[in-house]
């Protein structure tokens, strides 16, 4: 990285560190660059696969240009890629984990010390919340360390009280309580009562061998040592006791929907080569074939960037898709099916060619903000929820696994913005294409989903007002920023 100009010597310097998958990296680069419009300088690190995957050029020169050309001080700093895999697919994650706790560490601070030296001083690590090794880097380079929950904050307040969750004997998970909870999970503070389901998956027993389930433990226990806390929601959705509730007497502060103030200001018109932070190509021919469809009629259908599907499930889904008679859009990522062969049946490309849109990788928010949105077929991932909640789109929920099931639950009863799918599932999980037509019908045609359209477009508007000035999350991010400009002084 080169040595630091003139301009950037007398800001603040924040160090963010995304854990290397699509949803944590698509977060943190939105909320550093409402940081950097607030004229701090972010050194955002990725590992060099990944920024060769995201942008296709040099760290130097991307830092160079926007910095140049649209004046926010983003520099990029890479990690070699033998210190930590990406998490571009599901198999990889226990490997990634094993990384983050175990590998990471020494050579981070190595390469944050010369960040360090070449200037202006790291005035503090924001890391995503898995990223327990920038605790330790934090403390040797004596900088606080902010921790940025990029879950909602019901699911972040799980996460973190996993300790409390062990001692009364509901982590690890069991089956049978899984598929019929007899206890409520009330201990927890701040938030509504869990079912023991909407914990993270990897605390299932049947995982609690598997490293991933150990890693998730020891990250809880590094995720409570913060400094600050900030978590990628807002207080008009889930309360300000769930956010509070994170903090460990440090402050604790909801500062989302992260993309959406940077959305309404326009900046998508960013060179997209430069500032797209996409693993995939994204295909732009769906925007033109949105364009030709009627308001509020299409069923975007995305599972984010991890889910598997097995290949029958993906072949019932193409039958209920087709069968519900509504246009659709489905991103089929390259790998989403499980196994090498092409999972539609030989002739489905042309039966749908007048009904639906097959892509590899959508511009997601620009799909989900397009007025022919009528609904999202969703995995829960916590951005893909949280964007469609931010632009008025009802979801039928498909959890996979992760938190994603708690947020399928608390956009059911709690924000009323969505219906279940996977409850459908047969005793394989497998979901068949009549239910899947059923739902369908019923969100995009049926009065329930009128019901839920009206809801989240009130939420909307509620997140809208949250990242206005005056907002509850504007607000809350002046503050941090404040508390940053103090710290660099
Ligand atoms: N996304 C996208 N295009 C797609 C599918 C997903 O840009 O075709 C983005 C989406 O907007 C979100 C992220 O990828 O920001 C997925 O994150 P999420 O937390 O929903 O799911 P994950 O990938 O972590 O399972």
């Amino acid at each position: 990285m080169a040595m630091a100009d003139s301009s950037c010597l007398h800001r603040p310097h924040v160090v963010v560190v995304p854990l290397p998958a699509q949803g944590h990296i698509n977060a943190l680069m939105h909320f550093s660059k409402t940081l950097a419009a607030r004229g701090i300088l972010i050194t955002f690190l990725t590992t060099e696969r990944l920024h060769h995957r995201i942008f296709r050029r040099p760290h130097q020169e991307i830092s160079a240009t926007l910095q140049d050309h649209h004046g926010l001080h983003i520099r990029f700093q890479v990690m070699p890629d033998d210190m930590l895999p990406d998490g571009g697919g599901a198999t990889k994650i226990g490997e990634l984990f094993e990384a983050l706790q175990n590998k990471v560490g020494p050579m981070m601070e190595q390469l944050l010390r010369k960040v360090n030296e070449e200037g202006p001083p790291i005035t503090c690590i924001l890391s995503d919340s898995f990223f327990a090794s920038t605790h330790q880097v934090a403390s040797s380079l004596k900088v606080p360390r902010v921790v940025f929950w990029p879950y909602c904050a019901a699911a972040s307040v799980a996460q973190a009280n996993t300790q409390l969750l062990i001692s009364q004997g509901f982590i690890p998970v069991k089956a049978e309580d899984v598929k019929n909870p007899t206890k409520l999970i009330t201990c927890l503070p701040g938030i509504p009562p869990l079912l023991p389901k909407d914990l993270r998956s990897f605390y299932q027993e049947k995982c609690s061998s598997d490293l991933m389930f150990h890693t998730q433990v020891y990250e809880s226990e590094i995720q409570n040592k913060a400094d600050w806390v900030l978590v990628n929601t807002f207080e008009e959705l889930e309360g300000t006791e769930s956010i509070q509730a994170l903090s460990k007497g440090y402050p604790a502060q909801a500062v989302g929907p992260v993309f959406l103030g940077e959305f309404l200001q326009g900046e998508h018109s960013f060179p997209k080569d430069i500032i797209r932070t996409s693993l995939w190509e994204e295909n732009e021919e769906c925007m033109r074939w949105l364009e030709k469809q009627a308001p509020t009629s299409v069923l975007y259908v995305s599972f984010g960037s991890y889910t598997l599907m097995s290949r029958e499930q993906v072949q019932e889904l193409a039958l209920g898709l087709e069968g519900s008679e509504q246009p659709f859009m489905w991103v089929i990522r390259p790998d989403l099916v499980e196994g090498e062969c092409s999972a539609l049946p030989g002739d489905y490309l042309h039966r749908i060619k007048d009904q639906g849109l097959l892509v590899n990788w959508a511009p997601q928010l620009k799909v989900l903000s397009h007025p022919s949105m009528g609904g999202f077929l969703t995995h829960n991932g916590w951005n893909s929820t949280i964007e469609s909640i931010s632009m008025g789109v009802p979801m039928i929920g498909w959890p996979y696994w992760s938190e994603q099931f708690l947020n399928c639950r608390f956009s059911r009863e709690m924000w009323k913005v969505g219906m279940d799918l996977e409850c459908k599932a047969d005793e394989n999980g497998l979901v068949n294409s009549v239910e899947i037509e059923k739902v369908v019908r019923n969100l995009m045609q049926g009065n329930e989903g009128r019901e839920l359209r009206k809801n989240a477009a009130n939420l909307k508007e509620a997140a809208i007002k949250a990242v206005m000035p005056g907002g509850s999350s504007h607000t809350n991010i002046d503050t941090f920023v404040e508390h940053i400009r103090n710290l660099s002084q």
